[in-house]
């Protein structure tokens, strides 16, 4: 096409649209000239008819001028030329409005129009000429009648001068006189009729009259005055009726042969513009409709040309597109449908169909890779889903591999705690008999390996019961700087014996009481500053406690453990609290345990809904930190001493812990002046009236080396109150020489508060220690029935609570125990659990069921169980038992427990 190759589908479908719009477009250009030009014909053809309705008016109006003219000539005497003129003024105007129409379409001959206009011009002279004709003729007539009259006055005249003369001449007389007569009505008579007959009677008569007179004349004698009087009279007469004539005769010239033959002009002018503007107009009719026959042509032919070329576009556009189309899509479906394939039509075309082609042949090439690998998936799905069974088959070992696993650990630690209680038990009592000295250094020994081995043992079983899901968070209301006090207390020995400073709390932190799980937090934080004092070799020690406050009643307390150690190796921070993960190097190894410590505590705070996490650089230390979201029950500071009007001082080498006091002071707005050596007090003592209080930490004695003396000389001008660990004994006894007030360390804000009040108030009666203070005896008096199976246990236990003033019955399981109990009366039953013949749940449940009567139907029990397990407790409780605490036994526990429960159960009673 043109020689231009085309290529694409689009190219071909456009090269088609813009042939259609071209030849669209260029028909609608013609017709649309057709129709202007047949337009432009019509209006000539209107404005034809237009001029002929004018022309024919014209001609109407030329027959009422005659018509007018014919009345004016008919009436010519009495009637005007007015209608006339007023025609002639309407035919005017008519032929302005032809002309003027003539202008536009032409279709009238101007030179005709001119013609007419002249006609009329010249008609309008005429009509004017007419009056004045008219009038000329009047006046001749008027003339007439006068001379009329005149020749009858004559005649009359005559009549009486020839009165009495013979008949003749009375009859020549008579004769004239009628002749007078006739001669005036003869001339109105001609003048009416203009029959020449009349004129002729008129000149007859008139000659008669002259004859008539001549003969008078003869015959008597006329005076020559009358007769010439007379005869001049007829004369004149005669004169004046041929002027009257030929005055006549001009005006029906006028009229009938001017006037009429200028408008018989102008009938057959406007005649002929009629026939001119009839023939334009028909011929305008026959343009117009040849034109409006071209467009119908044009039309109709293109739109044959529009439909042909149409037709023609659409079945190339089909034959070259849409066939291939289909073809292709069916090729498309076959694949789809997954039928064979041979050959797809078109692949060798360069348009959008042969690339369609390739894609199918593509699409082809992958459904058949598809099909393969749907088919190796299913296969590979098979044996997924076979694996996937036997994954779950070990799975489900695997589950209850480490059900078994925790069960077996459980209870073997159950196992090994029980002999553990009774080698402990036994070893404490050991102390308390007279030993040598390398026979105390075994003991201490043992007593270290035996703590070591308990504390793996705890740690194993925490692990599992954790696993197990067997560890439940427990909330209560506690104070936590209680809680931290004890933590301190029970890790400064330790921390003491390695010279380190423990800071536990680091700052003060008043009194704070939260809802929370304090074993939990008790155990994760006795973990951290155990392993934190573990692994410092000097330096400090500290736990940081700090607070916001979220929400209306909601704290976030952020615990943070720091040391100055060794630190952690970064590669190794990402494993620390994985189980049984111990850094290598020889002091880890030294320091021993199980590696599970941090494992256990990341899991607890987990359980809280916290995260345990740890930043430390190697060579300066670690903090081990995490945050709690705890309910916040009430938040106090903790009230200055009572006596503020002391000076008060501080001596010891410690920088953290002076640091600490100065806190606590500055708290309370009371300066806390530091000395270095006890020696720099005097000074200042004899400067100033009030008294003085020294906190004086007994590490600073140890380092100073002073002597007995030198207290003594001390206490004397100052009150001391000292800051000791209770691992060390060196200046603290029970003789008044040494220190007598003393608080523990770590430094707790209420027990300073309450020492120094104690130390500083008139009564200083009594020693008194901060640490733990129990009574001697605290079971002085109790009646305690103690059941147990195992022998060592039996005697360890009955030893220790008898030595706490209790006394003590044994039983060896339930049936003695129940014996025992029929008939005497205990305060309180402590009950193994398991044991043979009757355990501990059955014979509880038996005494509350009174099968030992109403003696000790109410004594409470409180049970002692190796198993820690989750649920142990709920089963003691009910079997009936009252308490509950684990083995091996903390005779501290049991003490708690004893009192708490005999101690109600007397307020009860
Ligand atoms: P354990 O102390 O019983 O071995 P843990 O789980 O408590 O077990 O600790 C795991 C290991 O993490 C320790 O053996 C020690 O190597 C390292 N570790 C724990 N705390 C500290 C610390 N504060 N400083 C340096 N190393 C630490």
């Amino acid at each position: 096409m043109l020689g231009i190759k085309i290529k694409s589908i689009q190219q071909r479908i456009l090269v088609g649209f813009f042939a259609l719009v071209g030849i669209g477009l260029a028909i609608l250009l013609l017709n649309a000239y057709v129709l202007n030009s047949s337009i432009s014909a019509f209006d000539a053809h209107q404005s034809a008819s237009e001029s002929v309705d004018i022309v024919s008016d014209l001609e109407r109006e030329i027959v009422e001028l005659n018509r007018r003219i014919l009345v004016f000539r008919i009436n010519s005497a009495s009637s005007s030329s007015t209608p006339i003129t007023d025609q002639l003024e309407t035919l005017s105007a008519k032929i302005q409005l032809l002309s003027s129409a003539s202008t536009d379409a032409a279709v009238t001959d101007s030179k005709l129009l001119n013609a007419i206009n002249a006609s009329l011009n010249g008609l309008s002279d005429r009509v004017v000429r007419l009056d004045i004709d008219r009038d000329a003729m009047r006046r001749s007539q008027d003339t007439l009648d006068k001379l009329h009259r005149e020749l009858i006055n004559l005649i009359e005249d005559l009549d009486g001068l020839l009165e009495g003369a013979p008949p003749a001449i009375s009859l020549l007389i008579s004769d004239m006189t009628a002749l007078a007569h006739e001669f005036q009505w003869r001339q109105k008579s001609y003048f009416d009729t203009k029959a020449n007959n009349e004129k002729l009677a008129f000149l007859k008569t008139l000659n008669q009259l002259k004859e008539t007179f001549a003969a008078l004349s003869q015959q008597i004698s006329i005076p020559n005055e009358l007769r010439t009087d007379v005869q001049r009279r007829l004369d004149t007469l005669e004169k004046a009726f041929y002027k009257a004539l030929q005055a006549d005769r001009n005006f029906v010239f006028l009229v009938n042969i001017v006037i009429a033959g200028e408008t018989a002009e102008l009938t057959a002018l406007a005649r002929q513009i009629l026939d001119t503007s009839r023939s334009m107009q028909a011929e305008f009719a026959l343009q117009t409709r040849e034109r409006v026959d071209t467009y119908e042509l044009i039309a109709i032919f293109g739109s044959l040309i529009l439909i042909i070329l149409g037709f023609v576009i659409s079945s190339r556009l089909s034959r070259s597109v849409i066939a291939p189309l289909l073809e292709i899509t069916k090729t498309f479906d076959d694949i789809s449908a997954e039928k064979p394939v041979s050959i797809i039509p078109g692949i060798d075309r360069g348009d959008e169909i042969g690339r369609l082609a390739r894609s199918a042949n593509v699409f082809r090439h992958e459904a058949e890779k598809t099909k393969r690998l749907l088919s190796e998936t299913e296969e590979l799905a098979a044996e997924l889903s076979a694996r996937e069974v036997e994954l779950n088959a070990a799975v489900e070992a695997a589950e209850a591999g480490t059900k078994a696993k925790s069960e077996f650990l459980a209870n073997m630690s159950h196992e090994i705690r029980t002999p553990m209680n009774g080698v402990m038990g036994l070893l404490t009592m050991l102390a308390d008999t007279p030993l040598n000295a390398l026979q105390s250094s075994y003991l201490e020994k043992a007593s270290q390996s035996a703590n070591a081995l308990l504390r793996i043992i705890n740690d194993i079983l925490d692990s599992s019961k954790i696993e197990a899901g067997g560890i439940v968070i427990t909330n209560r209301d506690f104070e936590l700087n209680e809680l931290i006090a004890e933590v301190g207390e029970v890790l400064e020995p330790l921390a003491n014996e390695k010279g380190l400073e423990l800071l536990c709390p680091a700052e003060p932190i008043g009194r704070l009481v939260i809802t929370g799980d304090d074993l939990r937090i008790r155990q994760v934080l006795l973990n951290l500053l155990s392993n934190a004092i573990k692994f410092c070799k000097r330096g400090s020690v500290a736990l940081d406690i700090s607070s916001e406050t979220i929400g209306e009643n909601n704290i976030r307390v952020r615990f943070s453990v720091s040391d100055s150690g060794d630190g952690i190796p970064q590669h190794q921070l990402d494993q620390i609290f994985e189980r049984f993960m111990q850094l290598d190097g020889s002091s880890t190894r030294r320091a021993g345990g199980a590696g599970l410590g941090l494992a256990i505590s990341h899991q607890l705070v987990a359980l809280m809904g916290g995260t345990l996490e740890v930043e430390s650089t190697e060579g300066v230390g670690s903090t081990f930190f995490f945050d709690l979201r705890v309910p916040l029950v009430s938040a106090t500071q903790v009230s200055p001493p009572a006596n503020v009007q002391q000076r008060f001082y501080v001596l010891t080498p410690s920088k953290a812990l002076r640091l600490y006091l100065n806190h606590i002071f500055d708290a309370w707005g009371i300066a806390l002046t530091p000395i270095t050596s006890w020696e720099d007090i005097e000074p200042m003592l004899a400067d100033n009236q009030l008294a003085a209080t020294l906190l004086l930490d007994t590490k600073a004695l140890i380092d100073q080396q002073f002597e007995e003396g030198d207290l003594e000389r001390l206490q004397a001008s100052v009150t001391c109150v000292a800051l000791h660990s209770i691992a060390d004994n060196d200046f603290v006894d029970s003789t008044n020489t040494l220190l007598t007030h003393l608080v523990s360390k770590p430094v707790c804000q209420s027990d300073l508060v309450r020492v120094i009040d104690l130390a500083t108030s008139a009564v200083n009666d009594s020693k008194t220690t901060a640490g733990i203070s129990a009574q001697d005896k605290p079971l002085a008096e109790l009646s305690v029935l103690l059941v147990e199976d195992d022998a060592v246990n039996r005697m360890v236990a009955k030893t220790l609570i008898g030595k706490l003033g209790a006394r003590v019955t044994v039983a060896t399981n339930g049936v003695e125990a129940l014996e025992t109990l029929r008939f005497d009366e205990f305060d309180v039953v402590l009950m193994d659990c398991m044991m043979p013949e009757m355990d501990g749940y059955q014979a509880t449940q038996a005494l509350r069921d009174g099968h030992c009567g109403e003696l000790n139907q109410s004594t409470p029990v409180i049970a002692l169980t190796a198993d820690a397990m989750h649920g142990a407790k709920e089963a003691c409780l009910e079997a009936g038992m009252n308490g509950y605490t684990t083995k091996p036994i903390q005779i501290n526990d049991i003490v708690a427990l004893v009192l708490q429960h005999t101690y109600q159960d007397s307020s009860a009673g």
